[in-house]
């Protein structure tokens, strides 16, 4: 049995006639990845301000390495680091003093702040810039001193609420680069939160689709990707060489066709059935010239489009 180190039990909460979270059960394993994915409004925000105790859930129970998180956020508290998505240091500090701070406001003595500080500031791999003033910090460095921050801390779970959020690409591989790290050479609980599937599900070892307050499917990406072609048509790709573009008009009357589309080069069929030979059949007894039939299989991207149509996408 894993252990579990966050407890979702049928959760709400409830904005007057908006429900931005609707009973979600789930769990974190202790010392996984996971990523809450979902577009702006899913409701992720709320899920982690309730894991925080921040927030009463209208109905259900939250619990954190077996915590109760409303009845007891204070204990709660102090085995959860959350970097929110600003961070606030007092800029006019460098980012060692500001680290050090954090430390003797946590009842360490200065020096064992300093080396603490200096320890995590390696482990972000912030050094070089340590002695620098965080107003001269770029985002990407914020969110590196932030974690460094929680880590002073020594939490068992790490919160992250849209971490990689105006964090310019090379900064992103690094912060996220960095979150694997942790987890692996630390066994830290971590769990962050994004709108952008494609970004964070390389270091997530589990995710979660979560749109319109509710959890649609979760899993790693290949079980996501299973249950996506379980439960969806076969798409093909097709080119034909004696095409006179009655083709749409044509294969759209078969009974086996769920749509089909010109992208300009190639014919997208999406056939409901899962064996495909009747489209094969159709292009032989129609005398069609079959240069292409390729079974496409569906990436991540057709996850993230199929599961957050109908939400705001967008950075
Ligand atoms: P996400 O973080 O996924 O973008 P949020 O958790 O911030 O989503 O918001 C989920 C829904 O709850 C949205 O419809 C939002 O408008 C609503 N909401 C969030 N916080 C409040 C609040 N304090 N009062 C009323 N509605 C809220
Ligand atoms: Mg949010």
């Amino acid at each position: 049995m894993e252990e579990k180190m966050i407890q979702l039990k049928n959760i709400t909460k409830q904005y007057k006639e908006n429900k931005a979270v609707n009973h979600l059960n789930l769990s974190i394993n202790k010392g996984e990845v996971f990523g809450l994915l979902g577009p702006n409004g899913a409701g992720k925000s709320t899920t982690i301000y309730m894991i925080l105790g921040l927030t009463e859930p209208t109905e259900g129970e939250v619990y954190v390495d077996g915590i109760h998180a409303t009845n007891k956020p204070i204990e709660v508290k102090q085995r959860v680091g959350f970097l929110p998505d600003n961070v606030g240091f007092y800029e006019d500090m460098t980012g060692i003093e500001n680290l050090i701070l954090t430390g003797k406001l946590n009842g360490l003595t200065n020096a064992e702040a300093e080396k603490r500080a200096m320890h995590w500031l390696e482990q972000v791999r912030m050094n070089h810039a340590s002695a620098k003033k965080v107003g001269e910090y770029s985002r990407g460095m914020k969110q590196r001193l932030g974690l460094a921050d929680i880590l002073m801390k020594n939490p068992e779970v790490v919160i992250m609420d849209e971490p990689t959020l105006g964090i310019d690409p090379k900064g992103i591989h690094e912060l996220l680069d960095l979150i694997k790290n942790l987890s692996e050479e630390h066994g830290l609980t971590i769990l962050l939160s994004s709108h952008q599937l494609h970004q964070v599900q390389q270091i997530c070892d589990r995710v979660g689709i979560f749109v319109k307050g509710e959890l649609l499917a979760y899993g790693d990406i290949e079980e996501l990707q299973r249950k996506l072609l379980d439960e969806t048509s076969i798409l093909y790709k097709v080119i034909v060489k004696n095409d006179n573009h009655q083709l749409v008009e044509r294969l759209s009357m078969e009974s086996y066709v769920d749509s089909i589309d010109w992208d300009g080069e190639a014919y997208h069929v999406k056939v409901n059935r899962e064996d495909g030979g009747e489209l094969a059949r159709f292009f032989v007894s129609n005398q069609y010239d079959l240069l292409t039939l390729q079974r496409l299989s569906y990436g991540l991207d057709d996850i993230y489009q199929r599961y957050f149509q109908g939400g705001e996408m967008g950075d």
